[in-house]
């Protein structure tokens, strides 16, 4: 394939086999490359060396309470959606050392933390997953205190992000404004094209980075024809996405005049309070710090760690929880979320991921729960969202599991 300087072209085609001169560019240019690999049964984001450690060929199927992938006569690279693990877990790790401190003959020495040594890549980022990290951004880097954890990553972190092209079941992106069409801060966005005679990637540069990337990257000017049905696959994708699944009109003030709903009791019926939807969601944020200390007092560590509004502990104050039961809990996460995240941050905190409807060991969708809180505000007869049959469950369609 010929090559012309990407700086004359803002959208350029790349055969699919030299996705790996990208990876290798990025890895050149001392990037850490993590992407989607595949790893017990499911896609998760980890450190990616080459197009073979990818999900070729995978889609995933996620339904509440349950994740299966299923493998496609295909040789997509990113047939599936979302991967399983939010990119937070890169950027804002759940576990992470803030400090440590040792006693010698001299007194305590504090022992600083360093932060990655290399940039990040972050390669298939997915238009529901670039609006989670725009949020976290707003969070964790917005106002007078900034998380310098978050920031060490996220400020050179590279973004190759993904359009997709098909939506999963448990997507309501749509509903949400934030995708299936990648939207600002990346600097590549890749389209892929599958034809029945040619695998080609159309790559849309968004910034000098992005451009110096695809320098050492063999590629054409794309074709009208490749453009336009890059833009018709988004589309459709746009109409699978729960375009909708979530009434968001007048959300915040359904929710705060809704605090005394019955529909909470119901739904903590059900809830375990596990956590497993914080966890997995791209813009839960919340933290703890641990400390502890050697028997002799000779070394010292504070640590930070994911946590969640659904533990009693996380609403400790003053000889209680003050948010003891379970229906508080469910309450304080969906009116945080949908409702006071506006207060905070300005826009609504859920993207349309999914993630929290298929990793929901008793399948709580929450696109349920809030039209259940909207009829029942109207009067109108709430609809059981009962447990999916299948609740809990992750399979592959095929006798050779992946990863
Ligand atoms: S909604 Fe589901 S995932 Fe979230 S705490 Fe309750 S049972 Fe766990
Ligand atoms: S609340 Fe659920 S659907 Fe919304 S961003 Fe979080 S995990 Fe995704």
């Amino acid at each position: 394939m010929a090559t012309r300087t990407i700086a004359a072209i803002r959208t350029a085609a790349v055969e699919a086999n030299d996705f790996d001169a990208l990876l290798g560019a990025l890895k050149h240019q001392g990037y850490q490359v993590k992407g989607p690999v595949l790893r017990d049964s499911a896609v998760v984001y980890d450190d990616l060396g080459s197009t073979d450690e990818m999900p070729i060929g995978w889609v995933d199927v996620p339904e509440p309470a349950r994740y299966r992938l299923t493998r496609r006569d295909e040789r997509s690279l990113f047939g599936y959606t979302v991967g399983a693990n939010p990119w937070k877990a890169i950027l804002h790790p759940p576990d992470v050392r803030l400090w440590s401190a040792v006693r010698d003959a001299g007194g305590f020495h504090l022992v600083t933390e360093s932060g990655p040594d290399a940039p990040l890549a972050l390669v298939g980022v997915r238009a529901c997953d670039l609006a989670a990290l725009n949020l976290l951004d707003r969070v964790l880097l917005g106002g007078s205190h900034a998380d310098p954890i978050y920031a060490a990553r996220r400020s050179r972190a590279l973004i190759v992000a993904v359009n997709c092209t098909r939506a999963g079941s448990t997507c309501f992106c749509a509903s949400m404004g934030t995708g299936p069409a990648v939207g600002p801060g990346a600097d590549l966005v890749i389209t892929e094209l599958l034809r029945s005679r040619e695998h080609r990637l159309i790559v849309s540069v968004e910034s000098e980075r992005g451009a110096e990337v695809m320098e050492a990257v063999p590629h054409e000017p794309a074709r009208d024809t490749d453009i336009v049905q890059a833009k018709t696959l988004v589309d459709r994708a746009k109409r699978e996405a729960g375009p909708h699944r979530v009434n968001m009109t007048g959300m915040r003030e359904l929710l705060l005049n809704s605090l005394e709903s019955p529909c909470w009791d119901d739904v903590a019926a059900r809830c375990l309070t596990c956590g497993n939807c914080t966890n997995v969601c791209p813009t839960c944020f919340c933290t703890s710090v641990h400390d502890t200390t050697d028997v002799h007092g000779a070394h010292a560590e504070r640590t930070r760690v994911a946590d969640s509004c659904f533990t009693m502990a996380y609403s400790y104050a003053t000889g209680g929880s003050v948010r003891y039961s379970p229906s508080a809990r469910c309450r304080q996460w969906l009116v945080h979320k949908f409702a006071t995240w506006v207060d905070q941050f300005g826009s609504p905190g859920c993207v349309g991921c999914g993630r929290c409807l298929t990793w929901c060991p008793v399948g709580i969708d929450v696109t349920q729960v809030l039209g259940r809180i909207r009829r029942s505000s109207q009067g109108r007869p709430a609809v059981e969202c009962d447990m999916p049959a299948n609740a809990g469950r992750k399979e592959v369609s095929d006798a050779n599991a992946p990863g």
